[in-house]
């Protein structure tokens, strides 16, 4: 369902503050020395705390061979999305993608932020920051009556002065009565190009810049995305609702 009514979207809000404080705290527990899979049981166990299900656990695309083991996706320094948290220890100077969502009372928010864990590089603390502002810029255009392509061209443009890879193969998404929904959001776009934007409509805005290639390899697991080049990647991303005065983030 494109447009939501009322009562889902008070039930969306309700899910996406949740989602942000569970992830706020996972967020705290990064630093050099803790596991991958140290911080996806700390989700699992504040999400069900709170009485909701994560949505990635068990979750099974099309074309994978298994269901996504996890609460949390762990991507870390060239893992651009989806991958699979291990016994691997976080160490100073990576950087790490943390990608999480919730069903609240039946309803999804997905929201995913990148963590600098320790002192990273000026090279990685850019494109990290960098990242986040596409995503803030991306929602500022997410406007009822803007296009499509508004979206992404406002992203696109955070990304070229740097030369970044713009992941082409993945992007944003509706959410909601399911963990994905249309439409499709690229990261990258026409300015008043696109599909039509309105009010009601709930979406997960989320992009991901690599700094080398935009050319991406999906690992033996069936989850893990990696740059093909090996360079990091940077993934930021926000559930957010367009009402009459604009858009509304839902996971803050
Ligand atoms: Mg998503």
């Amino acid at each position: 369902m494109l447009i939501k009514t009322a009562n889902e979207i008070e039930v969306l809000r309700e899910g996406g503050r949740r989602l942000a404080a569970v992830l706020r705290e996972v967020v705290v527990a990064v630093r050099p020395g803790v596991t991958e899979l140290e911080l996806d049981a700390l989700a699992e166990k504040l999400i069900r705390a709170g009485g909701d299900t994560p949505a990635f656990k068990n979750y099974q695309p099309g074309g994978a061979n298994i269901p996504f083991p996890a609460t949390l996706c762990v991507s870390v320094n060239d893992a651009i999305v989806h991958g699979i948290p291990t016994h691997r220890a976080l160490e100073e100077g990576d950087i790490v993608g943390l990608d999480i969502g919730l069903a609240h009372k039946g309803l999804y928010t997905d929201m995913a932020r990148t963590i600098m864990v320790g002192e990273v590089s000026t090279q990685d603390r850019v494109l990290v920051e960098d990242t986040e502002r596409a995503l803030s810029l991306g929602i500022s255009a997410t406007c009822s009556g803007a296009r499509m392509g508004d979206v992404g061209a406002a992203i696109e443009a955070v990304a070229r002065p740097h030369h970044y890879g713009i992941v082409r193969e993945l992007g944003g998404h509706g959410v909601g009565h399911a963990q994905h929904e249309k439409p499709y959001i690229p990261n990258y776009g026409v300015k008043g190009k696109g599909s039509k934007l309105m009010a009601g409509m709930v979406l997960a805005l989320e992009p991901m810049f690599n700094i080398g290639t935009e050319e991406i390899l999906l690992g033996e697991d069936g989850y893990t995305y990696r740059t093909a080049d090996g360079s990091r990647s940077a993934h930021f991303e926000h559930t957010i609702v367009i009402t009459e005065s604009g858009p509304e983030v839902l996971t803050l």
